[in-house]
């Protein structure tokens, strides 16, 4: 970034070299004790950790991936098996797919059961309910969120193995 002389303005062209990315990647990593590997770069408001690669604004996981296992397959997600977002260690992530990637999210917010794929129904029931590969899947009603949990585990797990059910089953 920085010059020891100064140079006329127009004299560099725009698209210059960018700057390699693997210095960039390896300084600003913070190897921590549980195992993750923090960036301490720039992160995104979503906590995902960015950096530039060919001038565009890169998130990190995805350059620690490609660092370590060559590119990231197209339309491929990778997941964090920590669930850490800012977390680079290449032994935490995961190639996956979008639902995969779907049943390992943590629960919303906006979800008032505390289960993922939990609701409660207009007849007080609990219905579960969950996505595999884009389709929208009932799962019947319940007498307790429980209950309703247990169904959508195993549907889970049959569908995605070990991608699901990282909340403590009660
Ligand atoms: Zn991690």
């Amino acid at each position: 970034m920085t010059s020891a002389s100064i140079t006329p303005l127009r004299k560099k062209p725009v698209g210059r070299k960018p700057e390699p990315v693997e210095p960039r990647f390896w300084s600003n990593i913070e190897k921590r004790p549980d195992g993750c590997w923090e960036w301490v770069g720039c992160k995104q408001s979503s906590g995902y950790g960015v950096m530039r690669v060919n001038n565009k604004p890169t998130r990190v996981h995805r350059v620690s991936y490609a660092i370590h296992n060559g590119p990231v397959p197209d339309g491929a997600m990778i997941d964090h098996a920590c669930r850490n977002k800012a977390c680079v260690n290449p032994d935490h992530l995961r190639l996956c797919t979008y639902a995969e990637n779907r049943a390992n999210a943590a629960v919303s917010s906006r979800n008032t059961s505390g289960f993922k794929g939990i609701a409660k129904g207009r007849n007080n029931k609990w219905r579960a309910s969950i996505w595999l590969s884009g389709v929208f899947v009932n799962l019947g009603q319940y007498r307790t969120k429980e209950e309703a949990y247990l169904a959508y585990c195993y549907k889970a797990k049959d569908f995605y193995g070990e991608f699901t059910c990282l909340e403590p089953l009660p």
